[in-house]
């Protein structure tokens, strides 16, 4: 079933979350009528062929948000869904610039690419982006809301997949969750983003920077990590290529590495000088 680099796991009986050759995850969901692939990875293969070895479905794809781990691969299919306010600035995560250190990337981790599929990579035009709104998704005996998560991008969505008892979270939740870039929301913002996604009354998550599933108190254990006197205690990180943002790192739970930065960051928790 693993075509080009593709390496597929099926944690659950309707979910398949599937580790592109770069490392990064993918979520398909299948319902009896429909399926829907949750973000797309780096795209150096055909992530719809992929798909297609797993099911014949009619396919909906949706991007978290715009950053180029998880929209590159859009270019696989004929159009994409993008949260409305995340495509705007989609162009600078897709440019050329991105796509050549994707290619570097892939040749320092010896995989190996022919001259076609380089330049194929670097020249390729991004399929259309529809705009996503606060939509649900009936894939047929499965239901799958968007969920708002504005943190790691202020316009970051969730998918809140109801018969599963899954929540998958883009990424707000990782072994490392970063909330530093231009693009991010506030801590204040994503504590509570991640206390409202309490409220679902989920028993997983899955998340795009690790392969198994993650059970419900872990994620209630690191929310409950999120507060001003474990980001006062935050230590200075150099985050390559990002060594220009004076980048903070704190342990909210056993495991699991939350990074942020001054501008994100109200004065309560802010490190002076
Ligand atoms: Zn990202």
């Amino acid at each position: 079933m693993d075509v080009g680099g593709f390496t597929v796991t099926h944690p659950f009986a309707r979910v398949y979350h599937i580790r592109d050759v770069l490392g990064v995850y993918m979520t398909l969901l299948v319902g009896m009528e429909r399926a829907l692939l949750f973000d797309t990875g780096y795209g150096l293969f055909d992530v719809q062929s992929q798909m297609r070895a797993i099911t014949p479905l009619p396919l909906t794809v949706v991007c978290s948000h715009h950053h180029h781990d998880h929209l590159l691969g859009a270019r696989w299919f004929s159009e994409v869904f993008l949260p409305e306010g995340e495509i705007a600035g989609a162009d600078r995560y897709v440019g050329g610039y991105q796509r050549q250190s994707v290619l570097t990337r892939a040749r320092e981790g010896g995989i190996r690419l022919t001259p076609q599929e380089r330049e194929s990579y670097l020249a390729f035009p991004m399929p259309p982006l529809k705009p996503l709104g606060a939509q649900v998704f009936e894939l047929g005996g499965l239901r799958v809301r968007v969920w708002p998560m504005p943190g790691h991008t202020r316009d970051s969505v969730g998918l809140w997949v109801e018969e599963e008892r899954l929540l998958l979270t883009g990424d707000n939740f990782n072994p490392v969750v970063w909330l530093f870039l231009e693009d991010s929301a506030t801590v204040e913002e994503y504590v509570s983003t991640m206390q409202n996604a309490l409220y679902l009354p989920f028993a997983h998550v899955l998340c795009p920077h690790a392969g198994q599933p993650v059970k419900r108190r872990a994620v209630e254990d690191y929310t409950d990590g999120l507060r001003p006197e474990v980001f006062r205690e935050a230590q200075p990180v150099d985050i390559p290529p990002y060594s220009r943002v004076a980048t903070r790192a704190c342990s909210p739970a056993e495991g699991y590495t939350f990074v942020f930065d001054n501008a994100r960051a109200d004065s309560g928790i802010r490190t002076q000088g």
